[in-house]
């Protein structure tokens, strides 16, 4: 059904104790869009990546990925907790990329790329390489296939992980400062690849400072602060007109 949204959340709310980390959010994010995520620190933007990905369970509302609640299955009106098993199935059909990349540090960029779709998803080594060699063709990284992260670029090791979050063949790609640990003079090759993976009608939703990139590639931009959605809207909208003066606020200081 391509007019249900890749995510829809409905008054999301997440507490650590009795802090209320997410107010209520309400959010929805179209199938093939990008979705920029902006916002002060402490805002709630990896809380809200972790409960799309299953990593974190939420204390209240709905929120559906692909039209499928996350933490709930559905079945005669009524809401049922998902078996550990079945999150995990359900966690496969997202990738995920992190400020640090998260390699691992004894295998090549190949064998990271291969190394999911073998143990978890039962491909055969001569399939995932396959796919793997393309994907790391795909991030520029054809000539670094056989490097081991310690011998490449903070740029190079996180385009390997984005190629190793393709390689699950996921619905929805999950970015959180992918670039924010990164000497200024590589973020662009990160960028390129994203903006690329944008262009290609991936859904995305990145968490971000690089508001020249939020600018040209989102289709929305969301800003957070406090745990509660402040402002959403087009990124010409958000960044030349915010209604919002939180939003104004942290935009005078960021842009
Ligand atoms: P952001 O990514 O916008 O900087 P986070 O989602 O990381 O914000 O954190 C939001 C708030 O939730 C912060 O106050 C943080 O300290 C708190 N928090 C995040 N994870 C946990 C946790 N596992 N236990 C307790 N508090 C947490
Ligand atoms: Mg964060």
């Amino acid at each position: 059904m391509p007019d249900i949204p890749m995510v829809q959340a409905i008054g999301v709310s997440k507490r650590f104790g009795h802090i209320e980390v997410l107010k209520a959010i309400d959010l929805t994010i179209p199938r093939g869009e990008v979705a920029c995520l902006l916002g002060p620190s402490g805002a709630g933007k990896s809380t809200f990546l972790r409960c799309i990905n299953h990593l974190e369970k939420i204390n209240e509302g709905e929120l559906l990925v692909d039209g499928e609640f996350v933490g709930y299955r559905e079945h005669g009106g009524k809401l049922y907790e998902l078996h550990e098993r079945h999150i995990a199935r359900k966690r496969r059909e997202i990738g995920m990329v992190f400020q640090h990349f998260n390699l691992f540090p004894h295998m090549t960029a190949l064998q990271n790329t291969i190394e999911a779709p073998i143990r978890v998803n039962g491909e055969t080594k001569a399939e995932a390489k396959k796919r793997a060699l393309e994907l790391l063709h795909r991030v520029g990284l054809s000539d670094k296939v056989d490097s081991y992260p310690a011998e490449l670029s903070g740029g190079q090791q996180q385009r390997v992980a984005i190629a190793r979050a393709l390689a699950m063949q996921p619905k929805l790609m999950l970015f959180d400062e992918p670039t924010s640990a990164l000497d200024p003079e590589l973020v662009g090759e990160v960028l390129d690849v994203m903006r690329g993976l944008a262009k290609s009608g991936m859904t995305m939703i990145v968490v971000t400072h690089e508001m020249g990139f939020a600018r040209e590639v989102a289709d929305s931009v969301v800003f957070m602060a406090d745990g509660m959605v402040v402002e959403t809207g087009s990124p010409s909208a958000l960044f030349d007109n915010p209604q919002h003066e939180r939003t104004r606020s942290f935009l005078s200081k960021v842009l």
